[in-house]
C-alpha cells in the first residue's frame, strides 16, 4: 500500500496548499476561464465539470480502490482543481471495472452513483487524431521495446495488482505483429461496439470508432507510437465529435 499512502500524503499537501492559494487569490470562486480552458479526463461517473469541482472533497477514496492505478490527483502543474482526481490516458487509462469501484467509493456525489457498471461509463470519445503515424495504416509491425512504458508504469507501483500483471502479459504478446492494439486492448464488455479494425484505402487497416466507445483512454495508453495516434476527447460524445466532423467535411 506504499504508493497509495504516498499519493495520500501528496494529496493532503497539495489540497492544503491549494485551499490556501485559493483564499489568497481572492476567495473560493472557480475561474470560469480556467474551467473552460482545461478539459481533463475525469474518473467514471464524474458529473459536469463545474459541479464536479464544487462537490469533490479531494478525499482520494476513488484512487485508493482503483486496481489499475488509473486515477491521479491533480497538482499545481495541472492548473485548476488542485487535489481533484483525473486520468492521464498517456500513462494509464481506465479499465472499466465491472462494478466501477471508484464510483462506489466516492462519498460526495462528485462521481454519480448511477454509474453502476462498465456500460454506464461515459468519459469521452476516442479519435484517430494522427492517422499518418498509425502503424496499422502504414503496415509497420509493432517494434521491440513498445512495452517499455507499461513495464515502467507497473514497476513504479509497489502494490502492483494482479490485473496489472496480467495486462502486461497480454500486451507483451503483440510484439512483431501488425498493430491492432487499440481494438484488441479495448476493455469494455462489448469492444466491437466501440472500435474495430477495418481495411484502409492504402492496403493496411485502420481503427474505426463507434458510438459504444466510453472514452476510457486505454487505446491512447496502449498505442505504441511515440505520440499516441489515437486519443480521447474528454467529456465529448460520439454524436458531438463525429457528426460535427461529418458536417464540416
Ligand atoms: S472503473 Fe476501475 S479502472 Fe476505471 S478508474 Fe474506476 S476503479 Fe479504476
Ligand atoms: S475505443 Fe475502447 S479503449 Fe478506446 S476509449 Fe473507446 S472504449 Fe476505451
Ligand atoms: S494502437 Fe491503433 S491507432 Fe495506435 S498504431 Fe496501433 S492501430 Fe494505429
Amino acid at each position: 500500500m506504499q504508493t497509495v499512502q504516498t499519493d495520500r500524503r501528496e494529496f493532503v499537501k497539495y489540497s492544503t496548499l491549494g485551499i490556501l492559494g485559493l483564499v489568497l487569490g481572492g476567495g473560493m470562486v472557480f475561474s470560469q476561464y480556467a474551467i473552460a480552458s482545461e478539459n481533463r479526463l475525469r474518473p467514471p461517473g464524474a458529473v459536469d465539470e463545474k459541479k464536479f469541482l464544487a462537490l469533490c472533497i479531494k478525499c482520494g477514496q476513488c484512487l485508493q480502490v482503483c486496481p489499475y492505478h488509473s486515477i491521479k490527483l491533480a497538482d499545481f502543474n495541472k492548473g485548476h482543481g488542485v487535489g481533484t482526481p483525473y486520468i492521464d490516458a498517456n500513462e494509464r487509462g481506465c479499465y472499466a471495472c465491472e462494478a466501477v469501484p471508484c464510483v462506489l467509493a466516492c462519498p460526495s456525489g462528485a462521481l454519480d452513483h448511477h454509474c453502476e457498471k462498465a456500460e454506464d461509463i461515459h468519459m469521452g470519445i476516442a479519435v484517430l487524431e494522427f492517422p499518418d503515424t498509425c502503424l496499422a495504416i502504414s503496415q509497420t509491425p509493432i517494434p521491440a521495446g513498445f512495452n517499455d512504458k507499461m513495464r515502467a508504469f507497473n514497476n513504479s507501483v509497489t502494490n502492483v495488482h494482479e490485473y496489472e500483471t496480467k495486462l502486461l502479459e497480454k500486451f507483451d504478446a503483440f510484439q512483431g505483429k501488425q498493430c491492432t492494439l487499440c481494438a484488441d486492448m479495448c476493455p469494455i464488455p462489448n469492444p466491437m461496439s466501440a472500435i474495430s479494425m477495418i481495411p484502409d484505402s492504402k492496403g493496411g487497416n485502420r481503427p474505426e470508432i463507434y458510438d459504444g466507445c466510453i472514452g476510457c483512454g486505454v487505446c491512447q495508453e496502449v498505442c505504441p507510437t511515440s505520440v499516441p495516434s489515437i486519443v480521447v476527447k474528454p467529456r465529448m460524445s460520439y454524436e458531438e465529435y463525429y457528426s460535427n466532423k461529418k458536417d464540416r467535411s
